[in-house]
């Protein structure tokens, strides 16, 4: 009797709640690219001074006891709430969450109430078995629409969840870039393969209308570069404005990333958001339901900065920070060597970052020797370098800043190419790239190159030296890059190419061993451009 009564209240809440009188609403919150920045990451947020053009503002924000935060308020003072991603949330992860290969930051986002993401293409850096046993331990759901195992043909992952509001069913529907295998190593990606975003999305809505499901809202993680500050949309380019043009018109929503910048734009009449970087931003979307059509009539977005001040660390996600923090402690504590001055992980106009010259001087180091690979060059992916360097005030630079700069875990590869072939990858560096990315080299190697010319023509001829030596077209030269480079990553399909291949130390190993032999920064640029 008693399980027929609630049977029958249950009932009837559900009838009530399925006939809402007026509009309904519903806020969805949302990160990307939180890459296991538990804690609040150094530099914070930035946004470019509106006062001093080239410049830019950093805000002290991120780290998951502030988000929680952030999240909590939200969800407090908003009846129907969900809390989503756009992928990258692990990956790329400082020492705190890649020790425990990412396990702390699923725990925690799980805790701090995540109901969904997207995969991006940094859940794919230990592999899909990896994932996939993160996966059972989530409380969230990843979601892979468009990732497809070429053995089964069917996605690894359900391609979008659907929640309920006062009756009204939303889908989120979760996918990566379709260029994932050319940004991630490739034993990462064996087996899947990565579809196109809007027609996986397009090929979805009908599957999704059958159901009666009309609110659809994206989860993509692949993003856009706006040109101005976190609430702005002016000038907004790359690849997702390519992409919303073509989704059905029954997608409402785009929430995106990957590109780690923050946005609140409309393209193509629709909302599309992204929110920074490491936790920094969390996007607050207002979502406006009609009970009659079961649409989302209006959608609103707010990007706000997690700044540190304003959002009192939850106290218990703090203590569960803490406790992963001292795991760590005793490694990433430990005093490795002394740098005068922070190397910047910033791109200056021809290309060069001081530390990614640094972490190629490293790499040329370890592999010099001839029983080490015998190279005279080292390239660095500039993607790779994730961090500043930044000694402490005693000068001193501990493994968990090195870690930071290089938590990949790549081995050293050096292969030999001919400096024709070599200058054919360095024009690589703009030609099928999305936007540039100019090789961070070691000391000894230089170039110059025009930015007038296009793509694909850039490197000026006979410009190609070593130690002063301009470099012939037939002569063979061993060059050093990680593994990721090494199996074609971001494009440089030539490094596959290379010859007589010898595997070498991990990248991290030879930044510590050069740190501590007294690395000597220089600020001598190697690359030199033109116009
Ligand atoms: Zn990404």
């Amino acid at each position: 009797m008693r399980t027929l009564a609630l049977l029958w209240i249950t009932l009837g809440l559900a009838a009530c709640a399925a006939t809402p009188t007026g509009p309904v609403t519903v806020q969805v919150l949302a990160i990307n690219d939180f890459h296991g920045h538990l804690q609040p990451p150094p530099g914070g947020f930035r946004q470019p001074d509106p006062a001093q053009p080239g410049k830019s503002l950093s805000t002290p924000a991120g780290g998951i006891a502030h988000l929680a935060t952030a999240v909590r308020e939200a969800m407090a003072a908003s009846p129907h709430s969900l809390f989503v991603a756009a992928g990258d949330l692990i990956g790329a992860s400082p020492l705190i969450s890649a020790l425990a290969q990412d396990r702390p930051t699923v725990d925690l986002l799980s805790r701090i109430g995540l109901v969904a993401s997207a995969v991006g293409n940094h859940e794919f850096d230990r592999g899909a078995a990896a994932l996939l046993a993160l996966q059972r331990e989530a409380g969230f759901q990843w979601l892979a629409a468009s990732t497809v195992d070429t053995r089964t043909g069917r996605t690894i992952l359900p391609a979008y969840i659907v929640r309920r509001f006062d009756g009204i069913d939303v889908a989120f529907i979760g996918l990566t870039l379709a260029a994932t295998p050319s940004i991630v190593a490739a034993d990462g990606v064996a087996g899947l393969e990565f579809r196109d975003e809007a027609q996986t999305v397009n090929a979805l809505v009908p599957e999704l209308r059958a159901q009666g499901i009309e609110a659809i809202v994206l989860l993509i993680h692949e993003g856009g570069f706006p040109a101005q500050g976190p609430n702005d949309c002016p000038a907004l380019s790359g690849p997702i404005t390519q992409i919303v043009p073509k989704l059905d018109r029954a997608v409402d929503v785009v929430i995106s990333g990957h590109t780690h910048r923050a946005y609140n734009c409309r393209i193509d009449d629709r909302l599309v958001t992204s929110a920074d970087r490491y936790g920094t931003v969390l996007s607050k979307i207002r979502l406006t339901l009609d009970p009659r059509t079961r649409d989302i009539t209006d959608a609103q977005a707010d990007n706000v900065i997690v700044a540190t001040e304003r959002f009192a660390p939850a106290p218990r996600i703090a203590a569960a920070v803490a406790a992963y923090a001292e795991q760590v402690r005793p490694l990433a504590e430990r005093p490795v060597g002394r740098l005068a001055a922070p190397l910047a992980n910033e791109t200056g106009s021809n290309g060069e970052m001081p530390a990614g010259r640094l972490i190629a001087d490293a790499q040329l180091a370890a592999t010099a020797a001839p029983a080490a690979g015998g190279a005279q060059i080292a390239l660095m992916n500039p993607g790779g370098v994730r961090a500043a360097l930044r000694p402490r005030a005693d000068g001193m630079l501990t493994f968990g800043d090195l870690f930071a700069a290089q938590p990949f875990y790549n081995n050293l590869v050096t292969l030999t190419l001919s400096g024709a072939e070599l200058q054919a990858v360095l024009e690589r560096q703009w030609a099928g790239q999305p936007f540039p990315r100019v090789l961070q080299v070691s000391h000894g190697f230089s170039y110059r190159w025009d930015a007038a010319q296009p793509p694909g023509r850039r490197v000026v001829p006979d410009s190609l030296q070593l130690h002063g030596r301009t470099l012939r077209a037939d002569e063979p030269l061993r060059i050093t890059v990680n593994s990721f480079l090494a199996g074609g990553g971001d494009l440089f399909d030539a490094f596959k190419a290379g010859r007589d291949r010898r595997t070498g130390v991990m990248d991290i190993d030879a930044l510590e061993a050069y740190v501590r032999n007294g690395a000597a920064p220089d600020d001598v640029p190697r690359l030199q451009r033109l116009n």
